[in-house]
């Protein structure tokens, strides 16, 4: 029988315990941890992204520090308004909200959040940090991926795990904190050859290709835990990059869409942000 790997609930489970943890650093510190969330333009489906994360921050007793610049931002707007939240010792954490307007480079905004407020992970800073296995912010979904084969119970050591997709954003990480928690891991991508055959040695399938329904009952080993990345809007809801209805009754564990991985990386950005707040050089 498949255990379906309840994310809805596990997510709830992480804001939870971030919550009782911002509290006792409240308690201890006499400080907020604060989240920076930087909107550019009027995007809609970043501006649904950008209010649930402010909502669960709330929620989570995280101060709320929100900039909306129009459409018409430059990028030394974009800068500048990074630079001022730098240097603001009560935010702990910057989100840059993606994708900018079209023809804005994000790449060089990122780059000037500070290392300790990055929250997303996305800076060469924070990814040096992950590549060397030292302290730092870690990205949402990848983060969230691992808390779930930890919920889970799923054992990581030794064993064997593919992940399918080498995005910065998700497959490069996640593939990089697989092996840092001593699984033997192969990242499968668009230029795989024989990427079945791989993929069927997993104990372990992190499916990340941004491929609606890539993966089937042919794709995976019996007993292996699936763990499903992808999101698509479909025509019957969201769907994601794995065949959820073949792999019931063949993997040992799975992840639905939604439910899965999708509740964690808010949860996850919650974790980050009082994570940041104890890494700022200014607390005690
Ligand atoms: P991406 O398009 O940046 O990267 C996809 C990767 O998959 C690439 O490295 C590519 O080489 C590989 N790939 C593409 N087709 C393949 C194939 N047929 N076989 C093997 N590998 C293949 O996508 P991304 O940003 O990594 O996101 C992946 C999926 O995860 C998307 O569906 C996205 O919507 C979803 N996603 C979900 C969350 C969340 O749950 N919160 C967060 C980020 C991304």
């Amino acid at each position: 029988d498949t255990i379906i790997i309840d994310g809805t609930a596990i997510a709830r489970g992480v804001r939870e315990s971030v919550t009782r943890d911002v509290d006792a650093f409240v308690s201890r510190t006499g400080t907020r941890p604060g989240l920076a969330t930087v909107l550019v333009g009027d995007d809609p489906a970043s501006q649904v992204y950008v209010r649930n994360k402010r909502r669960q921050a709330a929620s989570a007793g995280i101060a709320d520090f929100h900039r909306h610049l129009d459409a018409e931002a430059t990028a030394a707007d974009i800068d500048g308004e990074i630079d001022r939240l730098a240097a603001d010792t009560a935010v702990s954490g910057i989100l840059l909200q993606l994708p900018l307007p079209e023809g804005i480079d994000s790449s060089s905004s990122i780059e000037r959040i500070p290392w300790f407020k990055d929250v997303d992970g996305l800076t060469t800073t924070s990814v040096g940090l992950l590549a060397r296995g030292r302290p730092g912010l870690q990205p949402c979904t990848p983060s969230g991926v691992i808390t779930l084969l930890d919920a889970a119970g799923i054992d990581l050591a030794g064993r064997e795990a593919v992940v399918v997709g080498r995005s910065e954003l998700v497959g490069r990480p996640v593939a990089q904190m697989l092996q840092a928690r001593n699984a033997t891991v192969t990242v499968v991508h668009s230029r795989t050859r024989n990427a079945q055959a791989i993929m069927r040695r997993a104990d372990i399938l992190v499916v990340a290709a941004g491929v609606p329904h890539l993966v089937g009952r042919d794709d995976v080993a019996e007993g292996a835990a699936v763990i499903d990345v992808g999101i698509h809007r479909g025509t019957a809801g969201l769907i994601g990059d794995v065949r959820f209805d073949e792999l019931l009754g063949h993997a040992g564990y799975l992840t639905p869409v939604p439910g899965g991985v999708g509740p964690m990386t808010i949860a996850e950005l919650l974790r980050n942000t009082l994570k940041a707040a104890e890494l700022a050089p200014t607390s005690g």
